[in-house]
């Protein structure tokens, strides 16, 4: 690794042995696992850098074929305490942090990834956890995985029109004839969703008032969770949490 570190958001870990924790780490690299030996003990040794949802950077030891990482150093960058001290944003980022991890392409580097993820975490540390910030960071999340999507015009026949029915698993928009099982997608909904996606930043209103961003997040989210248990092997372990949440 190169001297001067690279930047990681910690999403998880847990103990190892009596002294020592492996690390969950997600970076431009995506998600990988570090060994942190003595961060039992040795609270001193890294210092507060390996507590959830903080971003630090990080050096690896010279590593070994077959083995974990090891992390030499890490040194907070940004703390984050305000997503820990509230069960609801600790549910979204649980969450965000552990789809983002399922769904990321192996062992590719992915800078949007990881600055969508920091966007998150950081909105999340100064705001409340809200349906609309969840439905707008899978959208980007599954923009930026390469899932464009066609909002417009019926992607099988050209019919524009008022009545319009999303399906995230075949791209886009249809007219009636050609829904299928995809779901009711109005204009209200369509402009939010169009927002969304147009914006740099992550962004829940998306130039809407807060009601129209709540409607908006209710509408998408059964055509989102369609297309998220596509990719998913089995449903997230922290979802359970955020139903209960009310996110
Ligand atoms: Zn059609």
């Amino acid at each position: 690794m190169s001297p001067e570190g690279q930047r990681a958001l910690v999403i998880g870990g847990v103990d190892h042995g009596e002294n020592n924790r492996v690390v969950y780490l997600f970076t431009e690299r995506g998600r990988l696992s570090a060994f942190a030996p003595g961060a039992k003990v040795s609270r001193r040794r890294f210092l507060g850098a390996l507590e959830l949802f903080t971003t630090i950077q990080v050096t690896f030891a010279t590593r070994r074929r077959g083995e974990l990482e090891t992390l030499e150093s890490a040194q907070v960058e940004r703390s984050r305490l305000g997503i820990r001290a509230d069960l609801s944003r600790i549910a979204l980022a649980s969450f965000a942090a552990e789809l983002i991890g399922k769904v990321a392409p192996e062992g590719e580097a992915s800078a949007g990834l990881f600055q969508i993820l920091t966007e998150l975490f950081d909105q999340l540390d100064g705001a409340p956890a809200t349906p609309p910030l969840r439905v707008a960071f899978e959208l980007r999340l599954l923009s930026l995985l390469g899932y464009e999507q066609s909002l417009d015009v019926c992607l099988q026949c050209g019919a524009g029109g008022v009545e319009q029915f999303l399906d995230f698993r075949r791209g886009g928009v249809f007219c009636g004839l050609h829904k299928e099982d995809a779901r009711s997608f109005g204009p209200k909904t369509a402009t939010w969703t169009a927002g969304v996606l147009a914006s740099p930043i992550l962004d829940a209103a998306a130039g809407c008032d807060q009601e129209w961003a709540e409607k908006a997040a209710q509408k998408l989210r059964p055509a989102l969770t369609a297309f998220y248990s596509g990719l998913l092997d089995r449903p997230l372990k922290s979802e359970g949490l955020l139903l209960e949440l009310g996110l």
